[in-house]
């Protein structure tokens, strides 16, 4: 099929979503084009730079519900094949980890980790049999043996993590390669089979929007999630995996990264503010890092990051399809932990918007 007849596909927004779903519709023989209102290639503007990339649907069924939790599985079944499609395409090694996570909780603090397991088991029911595995300091040991002073924790089979700060440059790359035109410094409008751009307009067959907060207004309800996360460096203290610290007060995970640091995270404040992180956060994530292993004391503070967690009123995750346009939004604080399973599901709805239009 030549130019002028492939159907014209425009997406809003080079964050996690408008980056997988350009990539997956490159599939289809369409013509596509991605606006983004900063530069692809730098690590500022969306929330997906600023998270940690865990993929983690039984830590996460706590906060949530069987929804998430299932789009969750549905996303570490893909998760594993795209990410071996894109390390082909793009050469590069994007550290997806799927050796679970581990959750510890201090003596005192005893009863949060047994709270957490109840509730787990009880949303799971008997699937929970063979996906937890409650740990003595014995086994926990084994599996992390840089943690310090834990008589307990529980291992949660399966979790996953990705080097968010590698797959979306491996995006980009294989995005350059590909059909998709890319256009930077374009903050744009959507509507129903159009893009503008300042005060032109463009016409496309199919507009998705994957502007993140940057759909607010157009999305209601719609708000943002403020999230401060710090990395930091240690020569003595190696993770081997995600870990959770379960705390009254301090929720802490720490996410370990092949070249020694650690994204250790992350706030969650009712708030749009994007200023840099308050002495209070980096106060309260410091100690409760501190207190997995005081070796950490040693550790530098190499990087700061805050950004905010599109969400919608309920926290669930937004698709919204009509001739010409389809908004997807809301992952708060699954984004890569529900990304693959919400593309697909957008996947679709285009396939079948272009049918109409053929
Ligand atoms: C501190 C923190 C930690 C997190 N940790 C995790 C985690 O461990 N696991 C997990 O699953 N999720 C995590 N998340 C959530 C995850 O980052 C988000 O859910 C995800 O990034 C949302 O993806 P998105 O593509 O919808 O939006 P974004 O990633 O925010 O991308 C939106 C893009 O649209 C662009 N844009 C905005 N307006 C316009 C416009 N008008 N025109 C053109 N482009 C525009 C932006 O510049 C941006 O590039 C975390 C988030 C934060 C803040």
């Amino acid at each position: 099929m030549s130019n002028e007849t492939k159907a014209k596909v425009a997406i809003a927004g080079g964050g996690l979503l408008g980056r997988l779903l350009a990539w997956r519709l490159c599939q289809l023989d369409v013509d596509i084009t991605l606006f983004e209102a900063g530069n692809l290639s730098e690590s500022k503007g969306g929330a997906c730079w600023t998270a940690a990339g865990m993929i983690s649907p039984l830590s996460e069924l706590v906060h949530s519900n069987k929804h998430i939790y299932s789009l969750g599985l549905k996303s570490l079944e893909l998760w594993s094949e795209w990410v071996r499609q894109l390390e082909e395409q793009s050469g590069q090694d994007v550290e997806y980890r799927r050796a679970g996570s581990v959750l510890v909780a201090h003596g005192k603090d005893k009863s949060e980790l047994l709270q957490f397991l109840r509730e787990l088991q009880g949303k799971l029911g008997e699937s929970a049999r063979g996906q937890l595995e409650p740990l003595d300091s014995n086994t926990l040991a084994k599996l992390e043996p840089s943690l310090h002073g834990f008589e307990q924790g529980l291992y949660l089979r399966g979790e996953a993590d990705i080097n968010n700060h590698r797959l979306l440059p491996a995006l980009l790359r294989v995005l350059h390669r590909g059909a998709v035109t890319l256009r930077e410094h374009s903050k744009v409008n959507c509507e129903a089979g159009y893009i503008s751009v300042n005060s032109e307009r463009e016409q496309f067959d199919c507009v998705i929007d994957c502007r993140g907060l940057g759909a607010k207004g157009q999305i209601e309800g719609l708000r943002g999630v403020r999230g401060e996360v710090m990395v930091v460096e240690s020569r003595e203290v190696v993770l081997q995996r995600p870990v959770r610290l379960l705390h009254p007060r301090y929720k802490l995970y720490a996410v370990p990264r092949s070249d020694g640091r650690t994204v250790i995270g992350a706030t969650e404040i009712e708030s749009e503010d994007q200023s840099p992180i308050s002495v209070r956060s980096s106060m309260e994530l410091s100690s409760a890092l501190y207190s997995l292993n005081p070796a950490f004391a040693e550790a530098r503070i190499v990087e700061t990051r805050v950004n905010c967690r599109p969400a919608t009123m309920d926290n669930m995750p937004y698709i919204h399809s009509e001739d010409g346009l389809i908004r997807v939004n809301g992952l708060y604080r699954h984004g890569y932990l529900l990304a693959p399973a919400v593309v697909e599901q957008v996947e679709n709805q285009v396939a079948q918007q272009l049918l109409q239009v053929a």
